[in-house]
């Protein structure tokens, strides 16, 4: 349930790997006229619930990070819900599992803190609007917030078409 954004789709193949940030204030489930996402206790926002889901993609416009995506040939929205099934009992998701470079880490942010150079970072800013995230971004040591410009969502979202 996580996707592959393109970077820089004119000048490089590369590509990085999106999960859902798990937002404080989830703008998916705000605009979810059937309250279909729920964030559980943990933090967690599940992924939508399939007999209240009506598919109007609202989510998919609202999240500032382009993750939601509905199935249309199921009616139903999906996203990363961070594998709850396995993290509810105790294990990894399942992306964190098979990631080779442990690019992806399932640990707390003191722990990130400690394994690696980069600073773990859960604060963004849109314009005037401020996310915070369970879910942190590395950026290099100093830098405590990370201010996405108008030009790189437009590139995330072409980049998922
Ligand atoms: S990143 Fe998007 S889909 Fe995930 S909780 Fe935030 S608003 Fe919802
Ligand atoms: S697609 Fe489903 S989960 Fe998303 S806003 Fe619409 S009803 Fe809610």
């Amino acid at each position: 349930m996580i996707h592959l954004d393109y970077i820089d789709r004119e000048w490089t193949t590369a590509t990085t790997p999106m999960v859902c940030m798990h937002c404080e204030n989830p703008t998916c489930a705000q605009a979810c006229p059937a309250d279909a996402i729920k964030k559980g206790e943990d933090g967690v926002v599940r992924s939508a619930l399939k007999p209240r889901c009506v598919a109007c993609s609202n989510c998919v416009l609202a999240c500032p990070f382009g993750v939601p995506k509905v199935q249309i040939e199921m009616e139903l929205m999906m996203k990363c819900d961070m594998c709850y099934d396995r993290t509810s009992v105790g294990l990894r998701p399942m992306c964190a599992t098979v990631c080779p470079s442990q690019a992806l880490l399932y640990v707390t942010a003191e722990e990130a803190r400690r394994l690696r150079r980069g600073n773990p970072v859960n604060t963004f800013r849109f314009g005037n609007e401020e996310v915070r995230t369970m879910v942190y971004l590395y950026l290099p040591q100093g830098q405590e917030s990370l201010e996405v410009e108008a030009d790189v969502v437009n590139d995330i979202w072409r980049s998922s078409e």
